[in-house]
């Protein structure tokens, strides 16, 4: 099957082909086996030329300025020479079918720049499913020359912890309400931040996106930061008017200037690939546990006793455990 020959998608992506850098995503996505191996093998090979670039997670509320940030912010890149690469975490787009992330007309002028690589959210499975396509893809995209990998997140689920584990640097986008910043704010999400920006910091809501800066400053203060070397910053920005763009940029390569010298970031990024094996790990094996024939026998029995309150789940998990023997 020369089709699936790995070696000439290696060669495409590595030669920063556009058209074969998509062709081992959609095998990456692909839920064929066939498929699957060759992902793997071609992943395999491209693994040592991958790491180059800065990997950057945004998160927010749908209506935020997501994607009109991204678009500014990633042209803004494109002036700079980087070469930026735009990947999607949406489990939702699995349900409905499509989503807003997989709309063709966001980011009109990033997508039609050929310096611009946007895909979207993978549209099946699990959100474990999806990262890990997303991971896979980030990856390929680096070895095909992309030196800044955005990932989008709208934060359905755990999606933003999901985003955070596998980038460098945390983005959070936020509005100014009337007085009620931290109201609607999803828990745990200041923890996740190594920034955070108020956007539409334009027109008559300048005033009010300061107010809100400072609202979140004292918030994030209460906090105790992720690394004592780093407080993550309170900025606003106006992504329609490409006004603070800049100084989120300047904070992310600053973050990078005290933690790469170190050796912490790459101590990080090692952390996050031993935590993705091991979550791989969990998925396969309740994967496998799901389908044993034992399992798959005594489940329904079991499930029923212990709704009812006749088995103890410790006996029950016990009773599943053992009934796997040697054969796992
Ligand atoms: P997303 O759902 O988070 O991707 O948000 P969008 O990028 O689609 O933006 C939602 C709406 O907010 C659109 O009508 C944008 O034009 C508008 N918008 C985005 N950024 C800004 C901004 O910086 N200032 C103002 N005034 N409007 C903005």
């Amino acid at each position: 099957m020369k089709q699936f020959d790995p070696q000439i998608y290696i060669d495409g992506v590595l030669a920063g082909d556009r058209r074969m850098l998509s062709k081992t995503i959609t095998l990456i996505e692909s839920a064929l086996p066939t498929h699957q191996e060759t992902a793997r093998r071609i992943l395999g090979a491209l693994l040592p030329k991958t790491g180059g670039a800065v990997r950057l997670g945004i998160t927010g509320v749908p209506g935020v300025g997501k994607s009109t940030f991204i678009e500014t912010f990633g042209m803004m890149l494109l002036g700079k020479g980087h070469r930026v690469a735009v990947l999607a975490v949406d489990p939702s787009s699995a349900r409905s079918g499509g989503s807003v992330m997989a709309d063709k007309t966001r980011m009109e002028r990033l997508s039609a720049d050929r310096r611009a690589f946007i895909r979207p959210s993978p549209s099946s499975g699990t959100l474990g499913g999806v990262a890990r396509k997303t991971r896979e893809t980030m990856l390929v995209c680096e070895a095909a020359g992309y030196d800044v990998i955005i990932v989008e997140t709208v934060g359905v689920g755990q999606s933003e912890t999901t985003v955070a584990s596998m980038v460098d640097f945390f983005l959070v986008l936020l509005l100014a309400g009337a007085g009620d910043e931290l109201q609607g704010l999803k828990k745990g999400i200041l923890e996740l931040a190594d920034a955070l920006a108020i956007n539409k910091a334009d027109g008559d809501n300048l005033g009010p996106a300061r107010k809100a800066a400072k609202i979140y400053e004292l918030a994030l203060h209460l906090l105790q930061p992720s690394s004592p070397r780093w407080n993550p910053p309170v900025l606003t920005c106006s992504a329609l008017e490409t006004s603070g763009i800049d100084e989120i940029w300047k904070t992310v390569l600053t973050h990078r200037d005290v933690f790469l010298p170190s050796g912490e970031l790459e101590e990080k990024r090692r952390q996050q690939a031993v935590a993705w094996m091991w979550s791989l790990v969990d998925e396969g094996l309740k994967g496998r546990f799901a389908r044993h024939p034992e399992v798959k026998k005594h489940l329904p029995r079991i499930l029923r006793e212990v709704a009812r309150g006749r088995l103890s789940p410790t006996a029950a998990a016990d009773e599943l455990l053992f009934s796997l023997d040697n054969n796992f």
